[in-house]
């Protein structure tokens, strides 16, 4: 049995995360004090360590390099309660220090979102290898779900973004946090980008047969931008999936797009030349100055999920908000809003002019069907 500790001092949460944590299967052991939790883990590290960063007794920073210092190899769930910046760079520190960080939450958590995690993180599956993912990507155990994108002028969904998932031996889905890096290390990243571009063209050049007018967005990979083919290839399978260019978005993380090379040029500037848009996805957790955006032919903004959640919440996630609307604006760059989940952060970002978002608020990523299911009955041609 996989165990957890989990590090609160606020007794009613650390019952939750106990409750939770016992339902998805885990051995649970509470920790009031960072004394506790020291004598806990004197001899063994439990699989998942869930620890909030402030303490009576210590800091969660303090803890983290303690951590480090004796070698802990848990899954670590960083929490706070308030200051999403604060969470973010501790979270960020813990990765640095080589701690093997697996999620940040702010409180209040939710049930099924921790179940969800907590259910990733078990390790009674082996953790993917190379030659399981080759497998998968070769023998289609891969599949692509899609989440809608909203246009929040006229509530239309307009296009949808093609999420990976991967259907292990067990039947148990994987998502592409835990084995997209794999797929970057191993060199397997351009094989799995030509799956997913091929399945994704597949599906809207399906929908665009019937009638259905949907936007696909798809995410690259750092690794992808350095092939400088990949413009023709892309190109290629647009074409034969018979869809224009114009309708594809191509998603690249602000981390991947800050490696500033000619390359990059290179590749993004004909990728736009062919008609693609570009985004630039996560946009405020990279380091990237806003110089490098502006060298880059971006077409499209995604503001991360991490301010977004936060809007109506924390004052400096307003500020960032909106200000990167703005200036997104001002720059002939589109805006999306990533992880909209709530009416509050949905109104203000409607007040700030954002064009469209995308959060559970609406829809999780789900099959190509359910999408249809979502849209007007004229539309789907029903
Ligand atoms: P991303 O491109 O930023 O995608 C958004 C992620 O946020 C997705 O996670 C989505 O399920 C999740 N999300 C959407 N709405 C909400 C919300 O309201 N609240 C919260 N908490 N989360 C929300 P997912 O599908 O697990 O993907 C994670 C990341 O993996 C993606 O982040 C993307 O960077 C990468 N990824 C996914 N599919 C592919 C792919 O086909 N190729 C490559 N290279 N990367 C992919
Ligand atoms: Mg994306
Ligand atoms: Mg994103």
């Amino acid at each position: 049995m996989s165990s957890l500790i989990v590090v609160d001092d606020e007794f009613a949460f650390a019952d939750f995360v106990a409750k939770v944590a016992t339902g998805a299967g885990y051995d649970v052991t509470v920790a009031e004090t960072a004394a506790d939790f020291r004598r806990l883990t004197e001899r063994v590290w439990p699989r998942v360590l869930v620890l909030d960063l402030y303490m009576p007794d210590t800091d969660g920073i303090e803890l983290l390099r303690e951590l480090k210092e004796r070698h802990c190899d848990s899954r670590i769930i960083l929490l706070s309660g308030t200051d999403g910046r604060v969470l973010d760079a501790a979270y960020r520190l813990g990765g640095e220090l080589g701690l093997a960080m697996a999620e940040k939450l702010t409180k209040p958590v939710r049930a099924p979102d921790l179940r969800r995690l907590l259910d990733g993180l078990r390790g009674d599956r082996p953790p993917p290898t190379a030659e399981s993912l080759a497998a998968a990507i070769a023998g289609e155990q891969l599949f692509l779900l899609y989440q809608p994108k909203v246009e929040l002028k006229s509530g239309r969904i307009v296009g949808v973004e093609a999420l990976v998932r991967w259907r292990g031996e067990d039947g148990g889905v994987i998502l592409p946090d835990s084995f997209i890096p794999l797929a970057e290390s191993a060199g397997l990243i351009d094989a799995l980008t030509d799956w997913v571009v091929r399945a994704a063209f597949r599906q809207a050049g399906h929908w665009q047969g019937r009638g259905l007018d949907l936007h696909m967005a798809i995410n690259l990979s750092a690794g992808n931008i350095h092939d400088r083919h990949l413009p023709d290839s892309v190109a290629r399978q647009c074409a034969e999936a018979g869809i224009a260019p114009e309708s594809v978005t191509l998603e690249l993380t602000e981390t991947a797009s800050s490696k500033d090379s000619a390359t990059m040029l290179e590749v993004l500037g004909r990728f736009r030349l062919k008609g693609f848009r570009l985004s630039i996805d996560d946009f405020g957790t990279g380091y990237s100055s806003v110089a490098q955006l502006l060298r880059l032919p971006f077409s499209e903004l995604k503001i991360d999920k991490s301010f977004v959640s936060e809007i109506g919440r924390s004052r400096e996630a307003d500020i960032v908000a909106k200000t990167l609307i703005d200036m997104a604006h001002n720059l002939g760059l589109t805006t999306v809003a990533e992880g909209v989940e709530s009416q509050r952060s949905l109104t203000a970002l409607r007040a700030w002019d954002c064009a469209m978002a995308q959060g559970y608020l609406f829809s999780r990523p789900v099959a190509a069907e359910a999408v249809e299911q979502m849209l007007p009955p004229q539309e789907s041609g029903a």
